[in-house]
């Protein structure tokens, strides 16, 4: 099952000088750990190998500790690997996955000096045609592709947003440098330039009654053409309550990152924000998300709108200390919310952020030490499923499901939350292991990362990459990952019945439901790696 892939698994962008690192060995025999030298500075013996649930794997994950900065060799007769440790060694990592939304842009240029070689004109710069009153035609720009496709989604985006402004609030050091984008240079950080331009497009999505609409998007997917070749019409697709909840707690959110740089647009989002509240305040009762007949293009339906409005609530109190929105967010959070979900189908991990980190002491009993309670409580599932797993994963073997990268990176920023409260070593290590499975330390010896690693995603489900006639695809995008609950029956036709979970993936473009990139899921992945690489740099 694994021919011709190598029996030492890494973090193929390297490791951090001052974190512990980490590989899995799929071998019985000892392995050799070598200096650039080539010289012998330790033999590693183990027990026998433990079969790894997900991959079905006879695996062992070794601890090798902290290492000097410097080139390192780990291997055995069948074969030695390189190991890099330096400090600030994920800094270009982390950089591009806030850049691959760059390219995710809608609607302007991406010029030869920012987008090199993907350069294309600009894209889906027609009106949109309102979906339930066709003599209406809006011209709403921006904004960025959601993910393999070029449809455009409010709660999907607002979320995306959240992770990027998180990353920016706890760990700047991680995550600012510059991207070299069209508004580099502005003053702003370069991670708050590329949200804004999400940012300007939600509010664009707003209706005159304060509620927002679902998305924009054509009637049915288009084909793997390259956007601006994309001529079919865009619709304004009705209002969704989740969408309204999701991009209100995003405006909410902004107003307080941004307010120190641009008042006035601060001010906007904050107003947006507070019609958007107030709609839901007056249409109590959640009704799903339905796509309209003859629409086929991403549903997105929420379950509920429980965790969209207990986020949104936390961030309105955080923005405006008003009473009305902390006692609006401690009765959600009392109906139960589960703290530790930062995808958009739960958002409530965001509000968790809020309360945690941003209200802190003005959170009051309920959203400072109850919540932060819960959280520590329910942060510990991820590293029993870490420590569970023969190469340290943070899932199930029943949970791999399509965009299974999320609920990893999701474990992950639910650890470092931990660690950052309590300064344990054991939940930032297990976090840490996470970042490594997204860079290579997994069943499939794959980085995950578009343009990085040794052995990384090379057809991702990306219409750009491919129809763009360059071999590489669009670097700095994250692939979904191993799905084996919710499969096309083409994906289960070439790999069977018989591939374990953490296998099922093919790196192929028609193989949505293994191989998507999505705006969703790069950027939590830029909060874990803002994390380690601001550790990694200080
Ligand atoms: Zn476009």
């Amino acid at each position: 099952m694994n021919t011709g892939l190598s029996e030492i698994r890494i973090n193929q962008e390297g490791y951090a000088a001052g974190l512990p690192v980490s590989a899995a060995v799929l071998a019985t025999g000892p392995v050799t750990l070598k200096n650039a030298a080539g010289e012998t500075l330790r033999v590693f013996s183990f027990d026998p190998p433990r079969t790894d649930p997900a991959s079905g794997d006879q695996v062992t994950l070794l601890d090798l500790g902290l290492l000097e900065p410097g080139d390192y060799e780990l291997g055995n007769e069948s074969g030695f690997r390189r190991l890099t440790v330096r400090p600030g060694i994920w800094d270009r990592v982390t950089h591009a996955l806030i850049k691959g939304l760059y390219y995710q842009r809608c609607g302007c240029d991406l010029s030869p000096v920012h987008a090199g070689p993907y350069a294309h004109p600009a894209c889906h710069t027609a009106p949109a045609l309102d979906w339930e009153d066709r003599s209406v035609r809006r011209r709403i720009t921006g904004g960025w592709h959601d993910a393999g496709d070029y449809g455009k989604y409010v709660g999907p985006g607002a979320v995306t947003v959240a992770h990027l402004l998180y990353a920016w609030k706890l760990f700047p050091q991680g995550c600012s440098g510059p991207l070299n984008i069209p508004e580099s240079g502005n003053g702003l950080p370069d991670i708050l330039n590329e949200a804004r331009y999400e940012l300007d497009w939600i509010l664009q999505m707003q209706r005159s009654d304060g509620a927002f609409r679902h998305k924009l998007t054509k009637a049915l997917f288009a084909p793997f053409i390259m956007p601006q070749d994309d001529h079919e019409p865009e619709y304004l697709m009705p209002l969704s309550f989740c969408a309204t909840g999701d991009a209100c707690a995003c405006l909410a959110l902004a107003s307080r990152v941004y307010r120190p740089f641009d008042e006035a647009f601060a001010n906007r989002m904050l107003l947006s924000a507070r019609r958007a509240w107030d709609w839901l305040q007056a249409h109590p009762d959640f009704i799903p998300f339905m796509n309209p007949e003859g629409v086929r293009t991403g549903w997105y339906r929420g379950h509920g709108d429980s965790d969209d409005r207990f986020w949104a609530a936390c961030e309105l109190f955080a923005a405006t200390g008003e009473k009305q929105y902390q006692e609006a967010a401690e009765k959600l959070f009392l109906a139960g919310q589960q703290l530790t979900q930062f995808g958009w189908a739960d958002v409530a991990g965001l509000g968790a952020l809020c309360c945690i980190f941003d209200l802190k002491e003005n959170a009051g009993d309920v959203l400072g030490m109850q919540l932060r309670g819960e959280l520590l409580r329910q942060s510990e599932e991820a590293l029993t499923l870490s420590s569970a797993s023969g190469y340290g994963t943070g899932l199930a073997p029943d949970r791999y499901v399509w965009g299974s990268i999320l609920p990893v990176m999701g474990g992950a920023m639910a650890m470092i939350m931990n660690t950052l409260l309590t300064g344990r070593q054991d939940m930032r290590n297990a976090a840490l292991l996470q970042w490594h499975y997204a860079l290579g330390l997994n069943a499939l010896d794959l980085c995950f990362v578009t343009g990085f690693g040794e052995r990384s995603v090379l057809h991702p489900h990306h219409r750009p990459s491919a129809a763009d006639g360059i071999e590489a695809p669009v670097p700095g995008l994250i692939s979904g990952g191993p799905n084996n609950k919710i499969c096309f029956p083409q994906t289960k036709e070439k790999l069977g019945e018989d591939i374990p979970p953490a296998k099922y993936f093919l790196d192929e473009t028609p193989s949505a439901d293994t191989n998507e990139i999505a705006i969703y899921w790069n950027s939590p992945a830029v909060f874990v790696g803002a994390y380690f690489n601001a550790l990694s740099r200080s």
